[in-house]
């Protein structure tokens, strides 16, 4: 099969838009809906200049969706003063899999000359996550805590290298998820809270004053393409999945959204331009009475209760069984 903009082989054929391409114009195309992302999110503030960047924190886990994103962004900032990139990795504390992707992050950061920090469970925490699959004192899946922690963790280095913005690796598959789960709980206000905390365009959004925003430049790129483009661009990618990986209803959604796009392609684009309209809406309606956020009484992070989720959690992994 031919490119459908040269002469050269086709290395790809996008079902929901019927587009083949060649391995050329098929990594421009995925650059270009990145940087159209940045553009139309108003990633990057008016008032940043080569005196006063702006710093970007990359959450870079060494699997291939930040592995790209961080290439992606280091291509289209390196020669940008206005914009300082940092890389920053969370070692969870997973045998044979979180050393072998750091090495990735490792090689890409050198490569890149991109600042690159570490940060771990077992030093910030004094947990890691194979002992806490293993304890499991509230019943709930790893990820459940690993999120919390990750999360944690993320808003916290953010905050401490001074961050404008905080930049993760989801591709349109996982929102497409995300968007879909949001409808089957039925959570309209935690739909608000999506756009406002990583999806809304960054002048759009209510003022979170508790964190620094987010945000997900490679959210129109399918995940098939994202691998793609890690292949073709010879990145060094880490593959393996986690032993501990078992979110049941992400599965699930993921098996039925694989089956929809097959069936119907474009099935994700068009979920998450509906959701998107919807999200502001719900965002604007959801505006003024949301929760206050207070200080976690340990940690000082922010949250709506006495404690917050983290250090509970943490609390409980310490209890003695
Ligand atoms: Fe953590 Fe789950 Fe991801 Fe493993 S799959 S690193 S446990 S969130
Ligand atoms: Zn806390």
């Amino acid at each position: 099969m031919q490119c459908d903009k040269c002469s050269a082989e086709a290395v790809m054929h996008a079902a929901y838009s019927g587009l083949h391409l060649c391995a050329d114009h098929f990594t421009r195309s995925v650059e270009k809906r990145v940087r159209r992302r940045i553009r139309e999110d108003g990633l990057v503030p008016d008032d940043a200049t080569p005196e006063d960047p702006a710093t970007w924190v990359i959450g870079l886990s060494g699997g291939k969706d930040s592995v790209v994103l961080t290439q992606i962004l280091h291509d289209t900032f390196a020669m940008d003063p206005r914009i300082e990139l940092v890389a920053l990795s969370i070692h969870e504390g997973i045998e044979g899999y979180r050393d072998k992707s750091l090495d990735a992050c490792e090689a890409l950061t050198a490569s890149l000359d991109i600042r690159h920090e570490t940060v771990s469970y077992a030093e910030e925490f004094g947990v890691r996550m194979d002992d806490v699959a293993e304890d499991d004192p509230e019943n709930m899946a790893p990820c459940a805590y690993c999120g919390v922690f990750r999360r944690d963790l993320l808003s916290r280095y953010a905050e401490a290298f001074d961050a404008d913005l905080m930049l993760t690796g989801h591709n349109l598959d996982d929102e497409a998820e995300t968007a879909l789960m949001n409808f089957l709980e039925g959570d309209v206000e935690q739909i608000a809270k999506h756009f406002d905390a990583s999806l809304g365009p960054l002048d759009e959004r209510t003022e979170q004053d508790h964190h620094v925003p987010r945000a997900k430049p490679l959210r129109d790129v399918p995940e098939k393409e994202v691998a793609l483009y890690a292949q073709l661009e010879d990145l060094p990618a880490h593959i393996t999945e986690c032993p501990h990986a078992e979110e049941a209803f992400r599965g699930e959604i993921q098996r039925l959204m694989l089956d929809l796009e097959e069936d119907h392609p474009g099935t994700r684009h068009s979920i998450m331009s509906g959701y998107e309209e919807l999200a502001a809406l719900a965002a604007d309606a959801y505006g003024g009475g949301r929760q206050s956020y207070g200080e976690c009484e340990r940690c000082g992070a922010p949250t709506a209760r006495d404690i917050c989720r983290k250090c509970a959690l943490v609390e409980a992994l310490e209890e003695p069984e």
